[in-house]
């Protein structure tokens, strides 16, 4: 079977380095590395409305951010698809579909949808959209036939519920539909990077970003104001690195080349956490390090979206090729489940001249 990705995130905000550690730094290796034959990556417009349907124009302004943030990040249109969700209507039927195949209670347990819930204070009442949003997401996914979903942690319930709709699709209708599996991140800081304050993730909704297209000088300052260990006053006292925020970031980006070219000192990470450990290793030092390693990331990141930025008609014409081309395919994977379905009662010969003959013989 060949290798399909889709994946894609939600126009609710520029992206951040939360995105990139978690998705997008490897959808670019994967882009790259050939042993994928299709690749869609799609902006959540739809999604995004679902818990700001009372504002569109935050929706509508980001969806520009985030194909920005995606080009810069290296994502070549010409070897991937990058499409508007809301512009593939085929989505919303497959999802009405598949809503017969999941219970209310299933979709209360998905653990994310519940704190994302908490977070959004919707616990008194939540819009059937957004609580029914890993449904969508599974049509999103099957549409495009897609093997592999790379993501962060936060997906795991989602993709779950995805392949419990295709295995029920295919057990009830006959199979039609592809189980996704997803790809996590290999290093486990980037399963979930934590934001700039110490909270479990990084997150647009929680204002605790790093944003890939943040100035230098914002960049250092969001550094420098990171949390660390609360309990590490003096340069001498010892330092928890366990939950320091500096130390889960350089767990994600540091690379052994660092030290050699910014910290010479230190002959590797393992070394720098153990004299934080000890005591004498001031907060100001680590930062300044981690400033370097995010800046040698970000820098070619924010050069390469200085020039998308003045090239917007470009980006729209790119999305737009690229909806076209996703409707395409999930027009035809919605043929395939309205055949299966047995929904697609002009096709259907079979049927008719069963039914002519029938009622011809007055049976
Ligand atoms: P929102 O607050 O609007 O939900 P978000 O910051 O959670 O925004 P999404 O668009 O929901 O971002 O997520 C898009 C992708 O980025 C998903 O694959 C998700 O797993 C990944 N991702 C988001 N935040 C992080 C993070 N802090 N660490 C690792 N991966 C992340
Ligand atoms: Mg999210």
């Amino acid at each position: 079977m060949s290798k399909i990705i889709l994946t894609g995130d939600r126009p609710t905000g520029r992206l951040h380095l939360g995105h990139y550690v978690g998705s997008l730094r490897r959808r670019v290796e994967l882009q790259n590395s050939g042993a994928f034959e299709k690749i869609f990556i799609m902006i959540a417009d739809a999604q995004a409305l679902t818990d700001n349907a009372d504002n569109p124009e935050k929706v509508r302004q980001n969806i520009i951010e985030v194909a920005l943030d995606y080009l810069s990040v290296g994502i070549d249109p010409e070897k991937c698809t990058i499409f508007i969700q809301s512009q593939v209507p085929e989505l919303c039927e497959l999802a009405f579909y598949y809503m017969n195949l999941v219970t209310v209670s299933r979709l209360q347990r998905n653990p994310t949808v519940k704190t994302e819930i908490q977070m959004r204070n919707f616990e008194t009442s939540i819009p059937v959209g957004f609580f029914t949003y890993p449904i969508s997401q599974a049509s999103d996914i099957t549409a495009f036939r897609a093997t592999t979903v790379p993501a962060g942690e936060d997906q795991q319930p989602m993709i779950e519920q995805a392949r419990e709709i295709a295995r029920r699709f295919n057990g009830i209708y006959g199979e039609t539909l592809v189980e996704p599996e997803i790809l996590l991140p290999d290093n486990a800081a980037c399963l979930r990077l934590p934001g700039t304050d110490g909270k479990a993730k990084m997150s647009k909704s929680l204002c605790n970003c790093i944003y890939l297209s943040d100035s230098a000088e914002e960049l250092h300052q969001h550094v420098m104001g990171m949390y660390t260990d609360p309990d590490h006053l003096r340069v001498q006292d010892p330092g928890k690195v366990e939950g320091n925020t500096v130390f889960t970031y350089l767990d994600a980006f540091c690379r052994p080349e660092h030290f050699e070219k910014y910290l010479p000192d230190y002959p590797n990470l393992d070394e720098l956490k153990a004299h934080y450990r000890r005591g004498g290793l001031g907060d100001v030092k680590v930062k300044k390090f981690l400033i370097a390693i995010l800046e040698e990331e970000l820098a070619p990141i924010r050069a390469r979206r200085k020039e998308w930025e003045q090239r917007i008609h470009d980006v729209y014409a790119l999305l737009k090729k690229g909806c076209e081309t996703a409707q395409a395919v999930a027009a035809d994977t919605l043929a395939d489940v309205r055949r299966a379905m047995k929904i697609n009662y002009f096709e259907d010969k079979e049927l008719i001249e069963e039914q002519a003959r029938k009622f011809a013989e007055g049976k």
